[in-house]
């Protein structure tokens, strides 16, 4: 099962993606995290992309792309996985739809996981981000046992520098302007399969199990 997850930042699709990941037994390939981790370890790639990311900007195509189709053809991906926060422009979508093709394959569905702009500030200022596995909490919504510790691997919990409301409005322009095009470049190929985001996240979850069978 390849699934590709849809949505403006903050709507929910790491959340989902990784419920995707227990029940489906596929990976989450988050770009974000990805990049978070290059940061973390002082890359080249993360020293370019931070530039981008603490401005609320997308990271320019050429240093995405690469990356997910070589992590695509690892061995854990055979079966399927679930990408999240990939593609994010037209210009990916197509790089995605080209590279699969080359190999007699495709995705089988886009989840638009849809929730308005005026929930996504409240989401992301409350979002918190483990320093260590990269795992996410909210402070209301999905709080952890202890205050501050991640709850799966006990590291220390921030705020992310690109989720305060400064960052999170422009990064919402971005979206409307670059990503949300790709929900009729996927409804054009027949698999945009759309769930009501402001739901409980266990009640979207079970929207996207009625999809994905
Ligand atoms: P994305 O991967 O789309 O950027 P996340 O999955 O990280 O979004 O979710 C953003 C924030 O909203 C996180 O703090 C998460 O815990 C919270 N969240 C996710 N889904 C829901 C939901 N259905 N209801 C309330 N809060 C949610
Ligand atoms: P995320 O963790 O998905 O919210 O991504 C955080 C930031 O990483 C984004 O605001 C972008 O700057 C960058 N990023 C992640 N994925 C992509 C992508 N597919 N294309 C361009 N930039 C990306």
């Amino acid at each position: 099962m390849k699934i590709v997850m849809l949505g403006a930042p903050g709507a929910g699709k790491g959340t989902q993606a990784k419920m995707i990941v227990e029940k489906y037994q596929i990976p989450q390939i988050s770009t974000g995290d990805i990049f978070r981790a290059n940061i973390k370890n002082g890359t080249e790639l993360g020293k370019k992309a931070k530039t981008y990311m603490d401005q609320g900007a997308l990271v320019p195509d050429e240093l995405v792309v690469d990356l997910v189709v070589d992590r695509l053809a690892k061995d854990d991906c055979a079966n399927g996985y679930v990408l999240d926060g990939f593609p994010r422009t037209i210009p990916q979508a197509e790089a995605l739809t080209a590279a699969l093709a080359a190999q007699g394959d495709k995705l089988d569905y886009a989840i638009d996981v849809e929730v308005p702009d005026e929930n996504i500030v409240n989401r992301m200022s409350g979002r918190r981000a483990c320093v260590n596995c990269g795992g996410t909490y909210h402070i209301v919504y999905n709080p952890t046992k202890v205050e501050g510790i991640c709850d799966a691997c006990g590291g220390k919990l921030i705020l992310r520098d690109d989720d305060k409301p400064e960052t999170v409005q422009h990064r919402l322009t971005v979206y409307h302007e670059q990503t949300q095009p790709l929900i009729d470049y996927y409804n054009g190929q027949g698999i945009l399969k759309e769930v009501d985001g402001t739901q409980d996240m266990a009640d979207v979850f079970a929207d996207i199990v009625k999809v994905l069978g």
